[in-house]
């Protein structure tokens, strides 16, 4: 548990020199089962990332059960609701990064500018309703925002992400922000070209074969 715990801070500590979290905004978790009970551990609330200890990590359980000397983050119910639905989700990142922030700020859906898009399941990344941070309201615009993908925007906040694990979970939380970056980079000159609906699923059938695939090597179309 205590290697969990040691991955989950070096991976949070990355959130920050990624420049995906500014100051003790944003929070992480990874699904662990304490043996009995499915659960998670989740980063500390209110806590600079730079200086946490193993021993700071709570564990939260499925049921909402809580185990460590520091509270979990206050969106325990986002991440904990997201395990509970989505048994693909290894690792769950919440970020305030600058570019995911703005568009949300002015709520916006992000359509398929870009073929990385497919890359969160769908042919956009939708922006889930205004709700106050840390409420069960919250929890359920975001779930109901990333149905059938596996990234979306908060209303006036920031960004969930989630990944097989937190290695997948951080590079989904950077690749988005980029997206974000560029959509709002392209607006800029003018009305982004979006990909049609059948330019897109010809994009998601390629990335099902795409990567470092155990299978061996792919060379044909
Ligand atoms: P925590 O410090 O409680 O994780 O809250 C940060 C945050 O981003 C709330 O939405
Ligand atoms: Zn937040």
């Amino acid at each position: 548990m205590d290697e969990k715990r040691a991955e989950l801070i070096a991976t949070a500590q990355a959130m920050s020199t990624l420049g995906l979290n500014p100051g003790t905004a944003g929070n992480l978790s990874c699904r662990l089962s304490d043996g009995e009970q499915e659960g998670f551990l989740i980063t500390p609330t209110g806590t600079d990332y730079a200086h946490l200890k193993p021993g700071d990590i709570p564990w939260v359980g499925l049921d909402g059960r809580v185990s460590g000397k520091k509270s979990p983050s206050s969106e325990w119910r986002l991440h904990r609701d997201l395990y509970a639905v989505q048994p693909e989700a290894g690792a769950v990142l919440h970020a305030h990064s600058p570019f995911a922030v703005s568009l949300a700020c002015l709520r916006l859906e992000i359509p398929p500018f870009h073929y990385m898009i497919a890359r969160f399941g769908g042919d956009s990344v939708r922006c889930g309703a205004y709700a106050l941070f840390g409420s069960q309201a919250l929890s359920d615009a975001a779930l109901s925002a990333l149905e059938g993908r596996s990234a979306c925007l908060l209303a006036n906040h920031g960004m969930v992400v989630y990944g097989s694990d937190l290695k997948q979970a951080l590079d989904r939380g950077m690749e988005l922000e980029s997206l974000c970056e560029h959509y709002w980079r392209a607006s800029l000159l003018g009305a982004p070209i979006l990909l049609n609906p059948e330019e897109m699923a010809a994009v998601r059938e390629r990335f099902a074969g795409y990567g470092q695939q155990s299978s061996g090597i792919k060379t044909e179309d």
